[in-house]
């Protein structure tokens, strides 16, 4: 029998720095692994220049140039998700301390040698005073940290600073930048994260990729250092088609706006989070063909048929309810289920919506929970 630590997902670190982690995610399976990654690399908020006013620019990089380039600069976000709100969830009108981190830069060169502008010349600057902030009680400020918002590595000797534009004697650069919160889905920008390595399967048993080779596949296609990790398949294994990838070496390298740790765990919240919201959608979904519903299905709905109730578990449900066959019953989304066009997920209650009856309604019918629906 297995030992709970053979079944129950583990995290084993194997090596952590200032803005990297490397770790052996087990016991989960792929689908759960990859949105990990994605939520990682893009679903995370942090802050970065979204606006910028170009006050002077004799350089010789057109304005948005330098625009792009500064809004590129890391900034230190950590805490961001509690910390500055976005701006289309604030009250002001246009950008106050609440929802925009205010940067000003400004250089000019009056030697003969060029001069490099980097991040380092950017100064955080206290939002304009707006009349509605005194009002506002919004507790974010306190919980930013004391150089939130600041470049990433302006503050510490030995970091390099990222370059925005060379000048040389007489140019000037002068721009007035706001930083707002956002995340990578809108612009990269956003993303905590520079790299996210992720690797599953360094022998390829499981037959995920097909590689392309001259003579040998084994002389020109070196095994990755993960393969230390697994057991080398015998030459004679047969191929087991039914076998699932369960053990996943991720790299996670982050830019420095939030730490790796931060972006690991804030990771996790993150994908609880959608997927809890997800479930409390799903609950709503049966009270409203409740209440609506004509006649000719089960009056207890979809969930009558389920092997497992989502709406025992909201908003957060235990680990064991997510195991097993989600995946499947996901994938198994049959062409006849998108093509009740009238019906179906986006419709009105009037149109048919969960719980009606007949050819064309959309999810609750019989032939479709036995095919897709039963989560
Ligand atoms: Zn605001």
């Amino acid at each position: 029998m297995q030992t709970s630590a053979e079944t129950e997902p583990t995290v084993r670190i194997r090596e952590l720095t200032k803005d990297k982690v490397n770790f052996v995610l087990e016991n989960v399976d792929l689908a759960f692994a990859n949105s990990f990654r994605r939520v990682m690399m893009a679903d995370l908020p942090t802050v970065a220049i979204d606006m910028v006013e170009i006050e002077t620019n004799t350089t010789v990089l057109p304005d948005e140039y330098i625009a792009h380039r500064l809004g590129m600069i890391p900034l230190m976000s950590s805490n961001c998700d509690e910390a500055i709100r976005y701006t289309r969830d604030c009250t002001c009108l246009a950008g106050c301390s609440f929802c925009s981190i205010m940067l000003h830069l400004h250089v000019s060169c009056n030697d003969d040698n060029t001069m490099n502008v980097t991040s380092n010349h950017l100064e955080v600057v206290p939002m304009p005073e707006d009349q509605d902030i005194q009002a506002d009680p919004g507790e974010e400020l306190s919980k930013r940290g004391e150089f939130f918002g600041h470049p990433v590595g302006k503050n510490d000797p030995n970091a390099e600073p990222v370059l925005i534009c060379k000048i040389r004697k007489g140019q000037e650069l002068k721009a007035k930048c706001t930083a707002k919160k956002g995340i990578a889905k809108e612009h990269a920008k956003w993303s905590p994260c520079s790299a996210v390595a992720f690797e599953y399967d360094p022998y390829n048993k499981l037959r995920h990729t097909s590689y392309w080779y001259e003579t040998d596949i084994k002389q020109e296609w070196p095994l990755s250092e993960n393969a230390k990790e697994e057991e080398a398949p015998r030459d004679d294994e047969p191929f087991d088609y039914l076998a699932k990838p369960n053990k996943f070496y991720l790299d996670v390298e982050t830019d420095g706006s939030l730490g790796p740790q931060e972006v690991v765990m804030k990771g996790l919240a993150e994908l609880q989070h959608k997927l809890a919201n997800l479930m409390y959608s799903l609950k709503q979904g049966p009270d409203i063909d409740n209440q609506q519903n004509t006649g000719g299905v089960d009056p207890n709905g979809w969930n009558a048929a389920a092997p497992t109730n989502p709406t025992a578990n909201v908003p957060v449900p235990p680990a064991s309810t997510w195991s097993g066959g989600a995946s499947s019953q996901w994938g198994s989304t049959s062409p006849g289920q998108r093509s009740t066009s009238n019906a179906g997920w986006g419709a009105s209650p009037q149109a048919g919506g969960w719980g009606s009856s007949g050819a064309t309604s959309g999810w609750s019918s019989p032939g479709q929970q036995s095919n897709g629906w039963n989560v």
